[in-house]
């Protein structure tokens, strides 16, 4: 819905949307959305904690740590304060500011994986486990092709894999254009090439290969083969996730908040009252009323695969749908 102000948590597609008159993010973000929204968005950026002034509300952005630039909002008006959340992660990620509690009267929270269900590997683990499917692969003389979305996920996985012995690595140009901005914003991340100027009848084994989830099952990756698929994302954890997108690997590394650090994140802003949105909503309302915080739960607008996306290509919300509803998956 086009707004003549529109205050951006951050780039991903079910967050951002072109066509409203006036953009506010955060400085660290303003490249990627600049990229996502197009050259004739105009977007204005501060600095996180910085307050500006809208309709006599103070407003003011804090690291979210999901993304490069991700932001919680915070609003103030007469002492009552907000703070909604947008996507967050508390796990550390040089890709980005790591996410700060504030505090506040009321939070409004993300709840993409409550469920108590959901509990992270440690990341290192996730980073070895692909240091060692990618050297597998390069003594079977097979190329990796590693999908992670484009805007976050794909940065994070490069930047862990810095320092292991692992590539040459290779982009998708969604991957690769969103890698520049990184590093333009001084996130170090490791060599990579873009496979679409590498001359044609190119030897791609040993190679290690990250495109964008759209990129799987195309005719893009026939020039790969032979070659092994891997998924890096928080829907990995599920069973059957792997087998019904026919990969080969999963690895489960999510942006998101597992269901100790969503709980955790709450307790941190020491809000009286909790607003659950985007993701498993009622669960979280349920914990939280039995455990004495007021709590309801807040249809979004966005969830599930966003319309008009390049399918695949945005941070999808896969598994959560509008209904609310949502039947507990299995963990594999
Ligand atoms: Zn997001
Ligand atoms: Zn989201």
């Amino acid at each position: 819905m086009p707004v003549e102000r529109a205050v951006i948590t951050h780039a991903h597609g079910d967050h951002a949307h072109a066509g409203s008159a006036r953009y506010l993010c955060s400085r660290e973000g303003e490249r990627v959305l600049s990229t996502r929204l197009g050259p004739g968005a105009t977007i204005e950026s501060v600095d996180f904690g910085e307050p500006v002034s809208i309709g006599g509300v103070r407003v003011s952005l804090h690291p979210a740590g999901h993304i490069l630039g991700s932001a919680q909002v915070r609003v103030e008006h007469r002492g009552e304060v907000w703070v909604v959340s947008g996507d967050y992660k508390t796990e550390p990620d040089p890709t980005c500011t790591p996410f700060e509690p504030v505090r506040c009267h009321t939070f409004v929270t993300e709840s993409t994986f409550g469920l108590p269900i959901y509990r992270w590997t440690p990341q290192r683990e996730i980073f070895a486990d692909i240091a060692a499917w990618w050297r597998a692969n390069r003594d079977a003389g097979r190329a990796s092709i590693l999908f992670a979305y484009a805007l976050g996920k794909a940065q994070r996985v490069l930047a862990g894999l810095l320092g292991a012995e692992c590539g040459p690595i290779f982009t998708h140009g969604a991957v690769e254009r969103l890698n520049r901005d990184y590093r333009r914003g001084g996130v170090p991340l490791p060599a990579t090439g873009y496979a679409g100027s590498e001359p044609r009848g190119r030897d791609w084994a040993g190679s290690l290969i990250v495109a964008p989830p759209s990129a799987a099952g195309s005719s893009w990756l026939r020039k790969f083969a032979p070659f092994s698929t891997a998924f890096a994302s928080g829907w990995m954890r599920i069973r059957g996730a792997r087998r019904r997108r026919s990969l080969d690997r999963g690895f489960p590394l999510s942006d998101h908040v597992d269901w100790p650090s969503l709980l955790g994140a709450i307790d941190a802003t020491g809000a009286g009252r909790v607003l659950v949105t985007h993701g498993y909503r009622e669960p979280v309302v349920r914990w939280l009323l039995e455990h004495g915080v007021e709590a309801h739960a807040v249809a979004s607008r966005w969830e599930g695969e966003p319309e008009g996306e390049p399918a695949g290509e945005e941070e999808a919300h896969e598994g959560t749908s509008a209904g609310g509803e949502l039947e507990t998956p299995e963990i594999e």
